[in-house]
């Protein structure tokens, strides 16, 4: 057994949240006496004195959820270059007490869409739906894996013009931001991902969909990020068109197998955080 160490989560809910049980599973099935603690942070006052805690008990990581993962940057030593790109951190590792920032969001759907689905991302015409937190690192994780093209769509218009301009800085790839439904319907007609990256049909709002499903067609792969219900209205109206889709428990599972490597070092038992996060889900 490895020596005694402490990972925690923190964010604003982090009640539902099922990575304690993806790292205790991970923990157990490696043998390494690690505990991992989800705790909830009211504010951003919170945020700097749980910081401070956390260095000074010499913590040696921790994740980072919404709404925190822009505002964690300002207090860490370092942030990793994609992370700092994408204006995110999801995962700090305590390297010699210098409190490290990653964000594994952005590696967890690169290799959900292309190892859990299957899909080849690369030349192909791509819309995502929503433009927050999770957007940015599907956005950036689509223009490494060379798209096309790209389309965003957001109803907060001012949201989806930055993110368009952080992808065209650093992309050659053409970028556009669009703001009403009808464009949505001819960008989506000639696209063959879609990806939703926004709360919509979500628990319990589970009857609802950030698209209309005559828009949707046959050569669409659709991710919805969102992996509660396991299968999303927009997945199955997907499947109904003809489309094949899948919703975003490959991510999560990823992203936690992602930050464990940072955490430990270690190859992560990616099936053994699946089956643990499913438990959890009650899938
Ligand atoms: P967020 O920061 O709130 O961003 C969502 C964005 O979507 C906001 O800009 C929101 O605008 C916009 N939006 C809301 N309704 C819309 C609609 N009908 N059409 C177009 N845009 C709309 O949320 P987030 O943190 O990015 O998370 C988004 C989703 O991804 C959540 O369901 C989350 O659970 C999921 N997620 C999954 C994973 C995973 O591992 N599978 C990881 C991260 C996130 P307003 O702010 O104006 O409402």
């Amino acid at each position: 057994m490895s020596a005694k160490k402490t990972f925690y989560l923190i964010g604003n809910p982090v009640e539902h949240s099922v990575s304690p049980q993806m790292q205790h599973a991970a923990f157990k099935e490696l043998e390494l006496d690690y505990e991992y603690i989800a705790r909830k942070v009211a504010n951003e006052e919170d945020l700097d004195d749980t910081v401070d805690e956390f260095r000074s008990k010499n913590i040696a990581g921790f994740n980072v959820t919404v709404p925190f993962k822009e505002n964690i940057i300002g207090l860490l030593d370092e942030v990793d270059g994609i992370a700092k790109k994408i204006g995110a951190v999801n995962t700090v590792v305590n390297k010699k007490g210098k409190l490290i920032g990653y964000n594994t969001d952005h590696k967890g759907f690169y290799d959900s869409i292309k190892l859990d689905a299957g899909i080849d991302i690369k030349d192909k015409k791509t819309v995502v739906i929503g433009s927050g937190g999770a957007s940015k690192a599907v956005c950036f994780a689509l223009c490494h894996g060379g798209v096309s093209e790209l389309t965003i769509y957001d109803v907060d218009g001012i949201k989806t013009e930055d993110l368009e301009a952080v992808l065209k800085h650093n992309f050659k790839i053409p970028i556009k931001g669009i703001f009403n439904k009808n464009d949505l319907g001819i960008s989506v007609k000639e696209a063959g991902i879609l990806v939703n990256a926004t709360p919509i049909g979500m628990f319990p709002k589970i009857d609802e969909s950030p698209v209309d499903e005559e828009i949707l067609h046959d050569r669409l792969f659709v991710y919805d990020l969102i992996y509660n219900p396991h299968e999303t209205l927009l997945v199955s109206a997907a499947k109904s068109k003809g489309a094949d889709g899948m919703t975003g428990l490959g991510m999560l599972v990823r992203q936690g197998a992602a930050a464990f490597e940072l955490f430990t070092g270690k190859k992560a038992p990616i099936e053994v955080m699946r089956k643990a996060a499913e438990e959890a889900l009650g899938i």
